[in-house]
């Protein structure tokens, strides 16, 4: 085993960089380790059944985990240590490609992002059955993403379809030295897909309830839970490595009249726009959100005083300006600079107290927090 400690640099970026690689390396360490761990309790039982018995502890680990990465690590990771595979990867289905979301062993990384249409004539005879494709060289090298890599004549090559209750959910490839699988393990190998296919339907499905929990139906924005849960990282990183925060609070003017004059279906129309000037009027790193019936929360990572309020004044005007339908619409906004001390509710209190004051000054207007 190869073990890697990051070198300790205590810069600001380098911290940030240093935490998010010990998770990343605490997250295969520790997946690493339940593979291991589940094969060496069942290791007194004979090679046959110590193959059997490891599968089936790593089943049951894949089906009681629901986080993508780590079930699609558990894949390829146990395949490459039971099987001595040389290359495993998994492909998940979105739409109508296969995307390669996870690959390991040789030229693995290669592979990951690389995208096949399910109409293709390979993937078309992969997903025509539930049983495994044994796959010639000359075959592979025409899938996407094959053909710079130098697999071996004498490899065998196999794919199997991961099929669950809801349809094809991805692709399991796997290719091996020719000497160290057989009929056996890949009746094995079936069993397992199995699982796997199981244990990637329940992860995508937590995922997109995950995703869908903090999204905002009617503009897609993240809505006040996700607002919430982002602002708490990000003071947590103003707090701790003083990098500047701002907070925009946004609140349609006289909104109420123009439901009631209007509608609601126009009204909504009004809340869809605004969203997009408002995403249109941020950088990538920006976040913003709906936080409620027609109020946005617009959170600015690293950003001070002078550019928080350029951010106000631009989304202000671009509203002020936009032909939206039946009537001009403008909107007010309230401007807080994190401090040290500030909590979640704390730093939103004073984005909204500066709001009401933009109100107070006759809408159409922003203020910033004075503290
Ligand atoms: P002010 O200028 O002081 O902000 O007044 P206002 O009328 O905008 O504020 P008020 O809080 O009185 O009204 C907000 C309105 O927002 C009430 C409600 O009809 C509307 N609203 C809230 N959520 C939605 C929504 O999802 N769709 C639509 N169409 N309207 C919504
Ligand atoms: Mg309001
Ligand atoms: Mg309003």
């Amino acid at each position: 085993f190869l073990i890697i400690t990051p070198t300790r640099i205590r810069t600001q970026v380098g911290s940030e960089e240093e935490n998010t690689f010990v998770t990343k390396a605490c997250s295969i360490y520790q997946t690493i380790n339940e593979v291991l761990k589940a094969i060496l309790e069942k290791n007194l039982l004979g090679l046959r059944r110590l193959e059997l018995n490891s599968i089936y502890e790593i089943s049951r680990l894949l089906t009681s985990t629901v986080e993508l990465e780590k079930v699609m690590d558990l894949i390829t990771n146990s395949l490459i240590i039971i099987y001595k595979a040389e290359l495993v990867f998994v492909g998940l289905r979105e739409g109508d490609k296969i995307r390669i979301a996870q690959a390991k062993g040789d030229y693995g990384h290669l592979l990951i992002g690389k995208e096949w249409h399910m109409v293709q004539p390979l993937m078309e005879k992969f997903f025509s059955k539930v049983e495994p494709s044994f796959l010639s060289i000359d075959e592979l090298m025409t899938l996407p993403g094959f053909a710079d890599l130098k697999v071996d004549s004498g490899n065998k090559i196999m794919f199997y379809p991961l099929w669950s209750s809801l349809g094809a959910v991805g692709l399991l490839g796997i290719v091996f030295s020719s000497e160290s699988i057989d009929d056996n393990d890949t009746r094995n190998l079936q069993i397992y897909a199995n699982f796997a296919a199981i244990a990637l339907a329940n992860a995508k499905l937590i995922s997109r309830l995950e995703r869908e929990a903090e999204t905002d139906f009617l503009t897609g924005f993240f809505n006040k839970r996700a607002l919430r849960n982002i602002l708490v990282n990000e003071l947590e990183r103003t707090i701790r490595y003083g990098i500047p925060l701002a907070v925009i609070f946004l609140d349609i003017d006289n909104f109420k009249c123009y439901n009631d004059t209007f509608g609601h279906v126009s009204g909504d129309v009004v809340l869809q726009k605004t969203a997009e000037i408002i995403k249109n009027s941020i950088r990538t790193v920006d976040i913003a959100g709906r936080y409620g019936g027609e109020e946005f929360v617009i959170i600015l990572p690293g950003t001070k005083e002078e550019g928080a309020v350029a951010v106000a004044e631009r989304i202000q005007k671009s509203i002020e300006i936009y032909p939206f339908p039946h009537r001009k619409i403008t909107a007010s906004l309230g401007i807080a600079l994190a401090k040290n001390d500030d909590s979640v509710d704390s730093l939103l209190e004073r984005a909204d107290q500066s709001l009401y004051q933009a109100k107070k000054q006759g809408k159409n207007c922003f203020c910033l927090d004075p503290s």
